[in-house]
């Protein structure tokens, strides 16, 4: 049965967490995978988060099916943090998945029901995953080099092209907040251009939330997402809480479709259960009934907010330190979320490690929360000797 199967490449950011648990060295760096880290490098349960389970393991008293949607008052709990205080409930239906993945996958197998072989247009670099999650649901996808990496800057020439290249139904994929993997993201003046476009060109955006509160803070991370929302007809959210309440292993995410079409809205918030049956039957439950039970405390709910304001306001510090450190460096403390790409060769990720004991992605990705500020002078130190 299994002859014609071909072996598949290792995770190479699983290897560099080995190799950098392996370095034997006093001083060594880890920018390698993308989680959030404190101070001390590790990567806490969030205070909010154990006071909820605690809670969640004294009163859940059973654990009987709940439904492929999932913790539907998890769903509704999020909209607000997602989509404003004031925004219109009888438009947007929403499901539990496992993850921002399993919402991606989801949205994608939505619309290969409503669009077989539908065009997805994914400006790159992007999260690797993102093009084998679409073309896994047998969507087609189209790449386009959405920023200039040498300049640090978007090419919003080339994203416009791919706007009008597009045809109607094609589906646009969108980093919310918090480009992965290269912090930069567009400003609100292009926003509200891509927005405009989206709206002439009948295009469907599918934006993918997955740091809302790492970049600027909620409120601002969610601005763009209210802003495409606010100026089309229909578009799909996949949202993720693995980073933002810290839950990764748990697979927290929900995805929402918004639409002005009432009918369409109910009969697709079938298909997306029906949908989510045959893929996981039903989502996990704990990190989402965690989640809920957070915001359903105004208490809980503070205490999560204030650690998200200071794990934000560290990575941004980190940003800022390295940023100060070289001149040419100042790029980075414009960008936001936990990554930059620094857009080095394979050889020089690699020297990085072996030489300097500085761990990055070999396509230069860094995670800006694995670094103290005090480590900005041996990072500068490291690039200008290998010529970065
Ligand atoms: N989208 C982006 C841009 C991501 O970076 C990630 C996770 N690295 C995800 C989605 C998936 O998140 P999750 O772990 O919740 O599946």
């Amino acid at each position: 049965m299994f002859e014609k199967l071909t072996a598949q490449p290792a995770d190479s950011l699983l290897a560099l967490i080995k190799a950098f648990q392996a370095d034997p060295r006093g001083y060594k760096v880890d920018l390698g995978v993308g989680i959030y880290r404190d101070e001390q490098g590790r990567t806490p349960v969030m205070r909010a988060v154990k006071l909820a389970e605690k809670q969640l393991l004294e009163t859940q008293d059973s654990k009987r099916y709940l439904g492929p949607e999932g913790d539907l008052n998890f769903v509704n709990l999020m909209k607000p943090i997602i989509f404003g205080a004031n925004h219109d409930a009888g438009n947007v239906v929403g499901i539990q998945t496992p993850g921002g993945s399993g919402a991606l996958r989801l949205g994608a197998e939505l619309i290969a029901s409503a669009a077989p072989g539908a065009k997805v247009w994914l400006g790159t670099p992007s999260w690797p995953n993102h093009a084998p999650i679409f073309e896994s649901a047998r969507l087609t996808v189209k790449d386009y080099r959405f920023v200039d990496l040498a300049k640090q800057q978007i090419d919003f020439d080339r994203v416009l092209e791919a706007l009008d290249a597009a045809q109607a139904g094609d589906v646009i994929l969108l980093h919310g907040c918090c480009h992965n993997p290269t912090g930069i993201d567009f400003d609100i003046d292009q926003w509200k251009q891509i927005a405009a476009k989206l709206v002439e060109r009948k295009l469907l955006p599918f934006i993918d939330l997955a740091y809302q509160g790492l970049g600027d803070g909620l409120e601002a991370d969610a601005e763009p997402t209210r802003l495409i929302l606010e100026a089309v007809d229909e578009a799909l959210v996949a949202y993720s809480c693995d980073k933002n309440f810290g839950l990764y292993r748990e697979r927290v995410g929900a995805l929402y479709l918004v639409s002005r079409n009432a009918d369409q809205l109910k009969i697709a918030d079938g298909n997306m259960a029906s949908l989510a049956r045959v893929n996981w039957s039903m989502p996990p439950d704990h990190g989402a009934a965690t989640v809920r039970v957070i915001l359903e405390s105004a208490e809980l709910t503070q205490i999560w907010k204030q650690e998200l304001v200071e794990m934000c306001a560290r990575v941004n510090g980190n940003r800022a330190a390295l940023a100060s450190a070289h001149p040419e460096l100042g790029f980075i403390a414009n960008q936001r979320g936990l990554f930059s790409n620094l857009a080095m060769s394979k050889e020089t990720a690699v020297a990085l490690r072996q030489k300097h004991g500085i761990y990055m992605a070999d396509s230069g990705r860094m995670n800006l929360a694995g670094m103290q500020p005090s480590d900005a002078g041996a990072i500068v130190k490291a690039l200008s000797a290998e010529g970065t």
